[in-house]
């Protein structure tokens, strides 16, 4: 019997284009890609566009999902800007994406009766902690008027939407928290530390440190956390909602990262400081304990190994726009 159908909203963003091609060609589901390709691209999804049992469906989920869209049976909500630099093009869209799109993504659920929505979170809810690691039962630290709190708020806000349907409406939620991120797929210009050495060594340009270098910071390959977003998903018992911190817990300090970057791109470039920027200080870092025990979650792929897998993605890239 085929399996049960997957909607996947911001399916052609970084994150969601990996989740596409797992549910498809991995776990054989019928995969239903709903974009507004605000962030993200069809380029994404350009192996498997061809699959009959993959949509692709351009939509802005902060209008109401179509009727005419095929029921599915799990929805994965990850339709969202994924980065600083991307979110603050149109900070108003990005909370109304949070908030108004779930909104519409579970009365979607409701009406085509899917079983389950996850809830792509963020350790960004945590704000700028006082403790770390952070556990799912610390409530954050959230400035309401801070600079990135269109997407903070809107993701603690969506939160509390999603625990209000599974209260009042009785839908399955799952709401995973997802730390920094990184592999081949990623945006090469959205600001992220990864990002911004990957394309300095590869072009032969100083990387670029903020500070003395000792910022501490996680990063989580891909991989993985498709991996851990599917477990919870999928496997997980109904009752279970979380939210459930998914990434690294290793810690690795920002210059500790451009030497990486420097051995595995095998380039001469030097690493310079310039002075640190207001806010950059915190700390995130996620306590991965409630993965390890409800999904027998926990990255494996090595820093150096991600790296290196990211690199040759980025260097592909890098050569075909200067083709072009
Ligand atoms: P991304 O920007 O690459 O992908 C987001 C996708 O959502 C894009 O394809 C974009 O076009 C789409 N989108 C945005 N607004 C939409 C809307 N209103 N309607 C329909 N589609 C819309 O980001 P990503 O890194 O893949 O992140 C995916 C999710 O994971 C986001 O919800 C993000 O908040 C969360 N997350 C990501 C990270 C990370 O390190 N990448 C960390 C924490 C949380």
């Amino acid at each position: 019997m085929a399996k049960g159908g997957v909607m996947v909203t911001g399916g052609a963003g970084f994150i969601g284009a990996h989740v596409c091609r797992k549910l498809l060609e991995e776990l054989g589901h019928p995969v239903i890609c709903l974009d507004n390709l605000s962030t993200g691209s069809v380029d994404n999804l350009a192996d498997l566009l061809a699959n009959p049992d993959f949509t692709f469906v351009e939509h802005d989920i902060t209008h109401p999902i179509p009727e005419d869209v095929p029921k599915c049976l799990y929805i994965l909500n990850l339709a969202c800007p994924g980065s600083p630099v991307f979110l603050q093009r149109d900070k108003e869209k990005a909370i109304l994406t949070s908030i108004l799109g779930l909104r519409n993504v579970l009365r979607f659920a409701i009406t085509s009766r899917s079983e389950t929505v996850f809830q792509a979170s963020t350790g960004a809810v945590y704000g700028d902690p006082e403790v770390t690691p952070q556990r799912e039962s610390y409530p954050g630290r959230v400035n309401p008027v801070g600079p990135l709190a269109c997407y903070e708020e809107g993701k603690r806000a969506a939160e509390a939407l999603c625990l209000a349907y599974r209260e009042q409406c009785g839908i399955r939620v799952k709401i995973g928290r997802l730390f920094n991120t990184y592999g081949p797929g990623m945006h090469l210009n959205a600001g992220t530390v990864v990002a911004n050495f990957l394309t300095q060594a590869l072009r032969g340009q100083p990387l670029t440190v903020y500070g003395d270098g000792r910022q501490i910071r996680t990063f989580c390959y891909i991989d993985d956390m498709v991996d851990g977003i599917l477990r919870l998903a999928m496997d997980t018992p109904g009752e279970f909602t979380g939210p459930l911190n998914l990434g690294s817990d290793v810690e690795v300090s920002i210059r500790e990262l451009a030497e990486i970057v420097l051995e595995v791109t095998a380039a001469k470039s030097e690493i310079r400081t310039l002075p640190a920027s207001a806010g950059t200080a915190r700390l995130r870092r996620p306590e991965i304990g409630l993965a390890k025990q409800q999904l027998g979650w926990e990255p494996t792929t090595g820093l150096q190994e991600g790296l290196e897998k990211t690199a040759a993605y980025f260097r592909t890239v890098l050569e075909t726009s200067a083709e072009t």
